[in-house]
């Protein structure tokens, strides 16, 4: 990171704090202009065939073919890459670009993954479902019982170990300083829930991160972006990949992830706070059997996420005494709490997971996410945190009601 001259004095500049990075950081093709840049373009004219064929050689340019890269995806790329704490960053047009171009840039017929069973369910359908198809066997495992993931590892053969923290939608958590020790296979993490500010996993040595920009990063449900950090080495041969799979982030959502940044420490303080205080408020409810949050002393994995997060950031989810009917009745009883695919928007949401973010699963598959007929996952937003408490509380009191 280049530290501004300190004037000769022999002291290092200190590290800005993420807050300041997230407003310093991505401004390179700005050119003077606060806002940054939008390069609304598929291309653009090289000087020469010369200068041409260094560009199309490389899958990095961008100001090439915005397929490659353009300088609005790679301001947004700056950002998040300083946020991490990471070499380089490489968008794609959504999460699942970023973990798909993963896997099938490191993998190949009969390579073997060690991957974590609580994952995002497109994530799961993806390395089950569509991984054997090409020859790569993916191994799942408890992902929250220590050593797990490291004695999955088949020494020579084990390519990838992906695991996600906090695991959508249960927040379960995986240790992060087990996952960096690994040697051998790549590790790799997706961090969308924590989002940079709630946990940095590369300083504990693991080699990549994934985000779902889509989410928090971005923050206003207006934008389809992931993002994967990491060495550059890393992360150029990815890119390779990706730049031949397509699942490009496009400059006007890049734009909207870069304004999200700028944002996105204020907007994380505070859904992190809502989500504390929603999490303690409903635990003694007695419609509620179980309320999962890494904030609250009741979550198994508290002394876990004390060690390794910075935040518990601003999603929790609750499991139903009454099961299916009690999450329907939820639904249709809260008032200002909206019902909704998606997370870490300026909207409060709630979502039954087992019949959208994870309905590819089966019931074994379910049962093995933990994932209930009860479970409903909370996004906390924007909104005054007593407000949303109070939504919460009559809509819970209506479901035991209506038993
Ligand atoms: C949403 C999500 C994804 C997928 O991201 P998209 O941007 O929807 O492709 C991956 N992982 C987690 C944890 C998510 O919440």
């Amino acid at each position: 990171m280049a530290n501004k001259d300190t004037g000769g004095t022999s002291a290092q500049a200190e590290p800005h704090k993420p807050a300041t990075k997230a407003i310093t950081a991505g401004r390179t093709d700005s050119q003077g202009s606060l806002a940054p840049a939008l390069f609304q373009t598929t291309a653009f004219q090289p000087s020469t065939i010369r200068e041409a064929r260094k560009l199309a050689s490389n899958p990095r340019s961008d100001r090439f073919y915005s397929r490659y890269g353009s300088p609005t995806v790679s301001a947004f790329e700056d950002a998040v890459a300083q946020l991490e704490g990471a070499e380089s960053a490489k968008a794609f047009a959504s999460g699942m670009g970023a973990i798909s171009s993963v896997v099938f840039s490191f993998c190949m017929q009969g390579s073997h993954i060690v991957a974590s069973r609580q994952l995002f369910g497109a994530t799961r359908q993806l390395l089950e479902a569509f991984c054997p198809k090409f020859g790569i066997e993916v191994t799942f495992v408890d992902g929250t019982e220590p050593g797990a993931l490291t004695a999955a590892v088949i020494p020579g053969k084990t390519v990838l170990v992906i695991a996600e923290t906090p695991a959508n939608p249960r927040l379960d958590l995986v240790d992060l300083a087990e996952l960096g020790a690994i040697q051998g296979p790549f590790t790799v993490v997706d961090s969308t829930f924590a989002t940079p500010l709630g946990q940095l996993p590369l300083t504990f040595g693991v080699d990549l991160v994934i985000h779902s920009a889509t989410k928090a990063i971005s923050g206003h449900n207006d934008a389809m972006l992931g993002v994967l950090c990491g060495e550059k080495d890393l992360v150029d041969m990815v890119a390779g990949f990706a730049a031949l799979q397509g699942a490009c982030a496009s400059p006007a959502d890049s734009l909207n992830g870069l304004r999200g940044i700028r944002t996105l420490p204020v907007r994380f303080r505070q859904q992190s706070a809502t989500a504390l205080a929603l999490a303690t408020a409903l635990e003694a409810h007695e419609a509620i059997s179980e309320v999962r949050y890494p904030g609250l002393e009741s979550h198994p994995q508290y002394e876990l996420a004390q060690r390794q997060m910075i935040a518990t950031a601003g999603l929790l989810s609750l499991e139903l005494a009454g099961g299916f009917d009690a999450g329907e009745s939820l639904v249709e009883s809260v008032k200002l709490a909206l019902h909704a695919p998606s997370l870490g928007g300026p909207e409060t949401l709630l979502i039954h997971p087992a019949s959208t973010t994870h309905a590819s699963l089966d019931e074994d598959q379910l049962a093995d996410s933990g994932i209930t007929p009860g479970t409903i996952r909370i996004s906390c937003g924007l909104e005054d945190t007593d407000d949303v408490i109070a939504d919460f509380t009559q809509a819970l009191d209506s479901v035991l009601a209506e038993k």
